[in-house]
């Protein structure tokens, strides 16, 4: 599962994890009995069965409990982190900036040190700077510094702008890189909305406190467009909870 997002971004699942022992079928494969995957919640019902040294009873008794464990107040949340999923992501890096604010999930990201970043930088569209532009929108972080609306004109002639900038900025970085400089010091005019990529990993508990913050209308929207992407991946690999998630 890969979704795109933004212009030149994606959210790709890579693993996922929570089957317990009920969530596997045996197949056989080039002559191999080998197990497949097949529900990756039965693991947090394992978990919470601990307790009692039960084990997963089908969800049509269980789905029941699964329920109770996430809405009951204070939730029984630790189940939770008995699932998860590792996740690829190409996002520019004002995003990850936000991003690996959240230091409970493990990351691995490009090094432009050893690897030349992409030639990959995140436009934004007149539409997405009139939106963030004063009375359309209540999100007081993200209104103008003036007070003034922003003109189309005016958005489209700052974005053509920036776009020649950041022409310049590659062509100066490739300079850099031809004559020779370390790519680490090649990248000191890099700009924030250069892409980079990512591997994180997270328990479904961790996951969905992420989406908590980052899916709500005052997260920045580049963020925001990540984090409905990670809402997807969840609501493949984990119906139930994401089910209980959005509707209680
Ligand atoms: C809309 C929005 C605006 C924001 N604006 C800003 C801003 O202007 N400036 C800024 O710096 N940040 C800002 N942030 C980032 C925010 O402050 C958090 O750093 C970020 O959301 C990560 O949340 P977290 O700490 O819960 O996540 P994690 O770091 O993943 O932590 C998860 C949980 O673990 C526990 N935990 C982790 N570390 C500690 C610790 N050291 N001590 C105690 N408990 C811990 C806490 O319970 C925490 O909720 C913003 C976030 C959002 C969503």
């Amino acid at each position: 599962l890969r979704i795109q997002v933004l212009d030149h971004g994606y959210v790709e699942l890579v693993e996922a994890w929570g089957t317990g022992n009920a969530g596997v079928e045996e197949i056989s494969m080039m002559n191999q009995e080998v197990e497949k995957p097949t529900d990756y919640e039965c693991g947090i019902i394992e978990a919470a069965r601990q307790s009692t040294q039960g084990s997963f009873r089908g969800w049509d008794q269980d789905a029941k409990l699964l329920g109770f464990l996430f809405n009951n107040r204070p939730p029984h949340a630790t189940p939770f982190e008995f699932a998860g999923m590792v996740i690829e992501v190409r996002a520019p890096i004002l995003v990850f900036r936000e991003w690996h604010r959240h230091r409970t999930q493990s990351y691995n990201e490009m090094s432009a040190r050893y690897a030349p970043l992409p030639a990959l930088d995140y436009q934004p569209t007149v539409e997405r700077c009139l939106t963030a532009g004063g009375h359309l929108t209540t999100n007081k972080q993200a209104q103008s510094v003036t007070g003034r609306s922003l003109k189309e004109k005016d958005a489209g002639e700052w974005l053509a702008d920036l776009e020649r900038l950041y022409a310049q900025v590659q062509a100066h970085y490739q300079l850099g890189l031809d004559i020779g400089l370390p790519k680490e010091i090649a990248r000191c005019a890099m700009v924030v909305a250069r892409y980079s990529q990512m591997r994180a990993s997270a328990s479904l508990r961790n996951w969905l406190a992420f989406l908590t913050l980052r899916m709500d209308s005052n997260a920045q929207w580049e963020i925001r467009q990540y984090a409905n992407a990670v809402g997807q991946c969840i609501a493949e690999t984990f119906p139930q909870t994401w089910k209980l998630f959005n509707h209680g």
